[in-house]
């Protein structure tokens, strides 16, 4: 993928401060797109959203004004000067979009999960020199991120950003949708020139965490964010409990610390190499002892092997995560953490012993 110009539409729509996107979850009625525009003109917030079509989960809620809704838009933009972004799922409200000159196209992380809706976006926006987001997929598969991506690579766009949403799970959580920071984190690290963008509105799913979720995304070096945001958040006709006032939001883009990147004092940068340096050493015991503890594996699969004993033992399973958790306890380790490292471990040993089931 040809990556270096990829973000330089950034740099262009807000060259000091990070990128703010904010407005409604949708556009309801002309007087709430404009009522809330206007309690977000500000130097700091350089795109308005809102959402025209909606994907619901369940049928008979609302679904969206569609083309009706766009105009409404056009008068924010006309009024605000902020730039317009509304999520397009496939290739009509693509032609809708373009025809109505919104500058941001979104795609969702409902859609980006369907190669053929993304695809057929892609041809429909080709050469139209607008500025294309894409949403994580619902699923928490980078590579189905990354492909999304290239498509739009593929047909020669080069205002390419996207958005990290959180991802579904079946578990009831913290959060409305996973962060699963790690797979934002290696996206970031194969494509450092894409610009990421956190929605905290869509991951916290409830108000009161999107500060947190806003400085967390800072401190992890994310370029923009995409905030819900309602004149009555309350009244919202979709993702009420997640939605703020636009003054909530100003006082939050007050609030946000945007931490230095580099450390100049060189007493700093002295104790950082100093840890640093126990870290690596701290991870070298790490992987020391895991190889370790493979190879004991690999020799208790043995004699599973000669005696014929199935590989996993599930009672002998429950006595070791029990007792990681239990120690784990006193030293400050999280149970959460502590099941997650546990469990990669057991599937690792347990693939080692069936190798060596599968040798001759
Ligand atoms: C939205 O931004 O309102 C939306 C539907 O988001 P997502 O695709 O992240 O669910
Ligand atoms: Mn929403």
């Amino acid at each position: 993928m040809q990556t270096k110009k990829l973000g330089l539409w950034l740099e262009k729509l807000s060259p000091d401060y990070p990128l703010m996107i904010a407005g409604p979850c949708s556009a309801e009625t002309e007087e709430q797109v404009l009522k809330t525009a206007r309690g977000l003109i500000d130097r700091r917030i350089q795109v308005f959203r809102a959402g025209v079509w909606k994907p619901r989960t369940r049928p008979g809620n609302f679904e969206g004004h569609g083309k009706k809704a766009l105009p409404w838009l056009k008068k924010v933009k006309e009024e605000t000067g902020m730039k317009i972004a509304v999520e397009i799922a496939n290739a009509h409200h693509a032609e809708l979009a373009l025809q109505y000159d919104i500058d941001i196209l979104w795609i969702g992380a409902r859609t980006s999960v369907n190669p053929f809706a993304v695809q057929e976006i892609a041809d429909a926006i080709k050469g139209s020199g607008k500025i294309i987001l894409i949403k994580n997929p619902v699923n928490p598969d980078l590579s189905l991120w990354i492909g999304a991506v290239e498509r739009f690579d593929k047909v020669g766009v080069t205002d390419l950003g996207v958005i990290h949403r959180g991802f579904s799970s079946f578990r009831p959580g913290l959060y409305r949708n996973e962060p699963n920071w790690q797979i934002a984190l290696d996206f970031k690290s194969l494509f450092p020139n894409i610009p990421m963008i956190l929605d905290p509105s869509h991951i916290c799913g409830r108000r009161d965490c999107i500060y947190d979720m806003a400085q967390m995304g800072l401190d992890l070096q994310y370029q923009g964010f995409m905030i819900e945001t309602h004149y009555n958040p309350d009244e919202a006709w979709s993702d009420a409990k997640q939605q703020i006032t636009p003054g909530t939001l100003l006082q939050i883009i007050d609030k946000l610390c945007l931490r230095k990147q580099q450390f100049k004092d060189p007493e700093a940068i002295d104790k950082l190499e100093f840890y640093r340096s126990q870290i690596d050493r701290l991870d070298d015991e790490l992987l020391n002892l895991l190889a370790e503890r493979m190879k004991i594996a690999e020799e208790i699969g043995r004699i599973k092997k000669k005696r014929s004993v199935a590989v996993l033992q599930s009672k002998r399973w429950l006595q070791i995560m029990q007792r990681a958790v239990d120690k784990a306890k006193d030293k400050n380790l999280s149970e959460k953490f502590i099941q997650l490292i546990f469990k990669a471990i057991h599937q690792e040993s347990i693939e080692k012993q069936e190798q060596i089931f599968r040798e001759k």
